[in-house]
């Protein structure tokens, strides 16, 4: 087998499928991976607006039940007649308040002097009047920040520990507080300020349950301080206010702080985020990062799960079709060997057609060359990508105006259509030239139905007709003269006596003293005379007369359709040619011959033998009469 070319090794055939593997995957694997991206950015999104829409009715809430509970007319009641009837109506509406929002840590009325007046605590799932502790809060921020604003106007105070007796409480009690100061109660009278304070934690929890359980929630006020999300750091900033994700990550933050929403990552964790502030008419909160974090997961993670998806696809992908190429390979290896041994025979028949001394062609079920060695190239005259795909037929055994060389049907096409095998000793085809050629054919065929095909082999018999010719001519002629020789004069003088409607005459003729020729000139003269002689005759005979050498110098000039005289005439114009004939030697001497001619036509009944001797008789005759002249037997 010959050696294995790259194209072909199994290793390149691996390579290409890795090449092609790896790309399908890449493209699906991206676009997969696209999705995935934008799927989860969705989510994000999702996760985002609605932590915000969470926040927003939170915050609206708090804000309408302080403005709700500040312009309630017990309240306002109780303000305007300052009498304990008055108070308690008002202190049920704030307990009342309390039972219906448990997420209140405590509702308050604050006078203008920041004493409480009104005080409903929530404690362990109990809404709680408080009659004997109100407490002095003018020193609070968010006491003066309420009695700073108008008659009427709402406030809302940042996220921020609640204290106790100016200590944070333990354990922290978050709060957001919406302050609500109350519009003009009478003419003698300031108005003071109603305080709710909502649990943060609540908020926090609500905000948690919008996220799936991989990500946790974030949420840090303006100033970076941690609310949650920050792990101890959480509500730091209350106690130590530099204990803030501002200033451990201050360029972090300065990006943080300018854009709207984002993204970014911190060890190792994707953390997405919006601004959020409650803002209605008048009322504006501060703003608060609302956002989540990713546990464990770089922003990157869809990226890493796609790749190491990719790879795993990669290698199932590799791992199954890789026995399929294997097959494949050893497959088309067989098969290759299969088609270079089959080139191999092929070369090989070819090498032994053309040496096989034979024209051999293939045609197919139709009569169409498929194939021809080159001795048939030679006897046809055609090249084989000349005649390949014509018909054998129509090309080589047809003249161009249609008409076959065949009397009967193309032998190459019945034995195609018979399954027979044909055999011919002289068959004639057109070459290229359309020049008949004389050949030996044979018609083999094999193959069933459409698929049956036939090996046309053909063999020059030309040579063999011009050798039988030849053979025949020197068979029945003597080669010095060119006239029949006697055994074929004898063959001819048998048809013409046996068919005697038509008797032949005969004229015997004998050179006079022909050996004296021989002897004076020498014996090649003596031959040149004998073919002067004959040619001479010959000239004076027609088509279809018979001129034969019987002998030395004697020759048999046989006629049919004459008379015994008209032979009488022709023999006496014959030795009258004769003897003008002069023959030069080498030596320039010129010699003149004479000859005796004896004349006898056939009768009924006589042999050629008889008809001989009496042609002879006459001739002897004419010897002993002078020589030179003629006499009739
Ligand atoms: P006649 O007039 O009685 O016929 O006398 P002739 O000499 O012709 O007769 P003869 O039979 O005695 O001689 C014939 C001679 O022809 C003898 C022979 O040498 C010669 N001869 C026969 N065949 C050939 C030939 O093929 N070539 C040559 N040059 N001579 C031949
Ligand atoms: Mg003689
Ligand atoms: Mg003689």
């Amino acid at each position: 087998m010959s050696k294995l070319s790259w194209p072909h090794s199994l290793v390149f055939k691996a390579l290409v499928l890795v090449v092609v593997i790896g790309l399908i995957v890449v493209f699906t694997q991206h676009r997969l991976y696209e999705k995935d991206r934008e799927l989860g950015q969705v989510v994000i999104q999702r996760n985002l607006a609605l932590m915000q829409l969470m926040a927003e009715n939170h915050v609206e809430e708090l804000v309408r039940d302080a403005e709700f509970i500040a312009n309630s007319p017990v309240l306002k009641n109780y303000l305007r007649s300052m009498s304990p009837y008055a108070l308690a109506p008002a202190q049920e509406a704030f307990w009342v308040l309390s039972t219906l929002r448990p997420q209140y840590d405590q509702i308050r009325y604050i006078d203008r002097f920041g004493i409480e007046q009104i005080r409903v605590n929530r404690r362990n799932g109990q809404s709680e009047l408080v009659t004997d502790d109100l407490q002095v809060k003018s020193d609070r921020d968010y006491v003066r920040k309420g009695l700073a604003l108008k008659p009427g106007e709402t406030a809302l105070s940042p996220f921020e520990l609640n204290r106790e007796n100016g200590r944070i409480e333990v354990p922290y009690r978050p709060a957001l507080r919406a302050i609500a100061r109350l519009g003009e109660v009478g003419e003698y009278y300031t108005p003071g300020i109603v305080v709710i304070n909502g649990n943060a934690d609540q908020l926090i929890h609500r905000l948690v349950t919008a996220l799936p359980a991989t990500s946790e929630l974030i949420l840090l006020n303006e100033q970076g301080g941690w609310l949650a999300g920050g792990g101890d750091q959480d509500w730091q900033f209350s106690i130590t206010p530099s204990a803030t994700f501002a200033s451990s990550h201050p360029s972090l933050w300065e990006s943080i702080k300018s854009s709207q929403t984002g993204q970014f990552e911190l060890a190792g964790e994707c953390y997405n985020y919006t601004w959020h502030s409650y803002r209605e008419g008048e009322v504006s909160s501060p703003r608060w990062l609302i956002g989540q974090r990713r546990v464990d997961a770089p922003c990157t993670t869809e990226l890493l799960d796609n790749v190491q998806q990719g790879g795993l696809r990669f290698a199932i992908a590799f791992g199954l079709s890789f026995p399929l190429l294997l097959l494949w390979h050893r497959a088309s290896a067989r098969k290759r060997e299969l088609v270079s041994n089959l080139e191999a025979r092929n070369e090989e028949l070819r090498l032994i057609a053309n040496e096989s001394g034979h024209g051999l062609l293939r045609v197919d079920a139709q009569g169409c060359v498929e194939w021809m060695n080159r001795e048939a190239e030679r006897l046809l005259g055609w090249k084989e990508a000349d005649l390949e795909g014509q018909n054998l037929h129509e090309t080589c055994h047809q003249f161009e105006d249609g008409e076959s060389l065949h009397k009967g049907p193309c032998p190459t096409l019945e034995a195609l259509q018979t399954g027979q095998t044909y055999r011919s000793e002289h068959e004639r085809m057109l070459d290229r030239s359309g020049s008949i050629v004389h050949l030996t054919m044979s018609v083999s065929t094999y193959g069933e139905g459409g698929e049956r095909r036939a090996i046309v082999a053909i063999s020059d018999i030309g040579s063999h007709i011009e050798m039988e010719k030849t053979l025949t001519e020197l068979a029945t002629t003597d080669s010095l003269t060119g006239a029949l020789n006697r055994r074929s004069l004898l063959q001819q003088l048998d048809v013409w006596t046996t068919n005697a409607t038509n008797p032949p005459c005969l004229l015997m003729l004998d050179i006079d003293h022909f050996k004296r020729v021989n002897d004076t000139y020498g014996h090649n003269a003596g031959d040149r005379v004998l073919k002067a002689f004959s040619s001479q005759i010959m000239e004076l005979l027609r088509k279809g007369d018979v001129f034969a050498r019987t002998g030395g110098e004697e020759f048999v000039v046989a006629i049919r359709n004459l008379s015994l005289a008209d032979a009488s005439a022709l023999a006496e114009r014959i030795r009258m040619a004769v003897a003008g004939i002069e023959c030069q030697t080498d030596n320039g001497d010129i010699i003149r011959i004479t000859t005796s001619i004896g004349v006898a036509i056939y009768q009924e009944g006589e042999s050629v033998e008889q008809l001989l001797a009496r042609a002879d008789g006459a001739l002897y005759r004419a010897k002993h009469g002078g020589r030179d002249q003629v006499r009739v037997g």
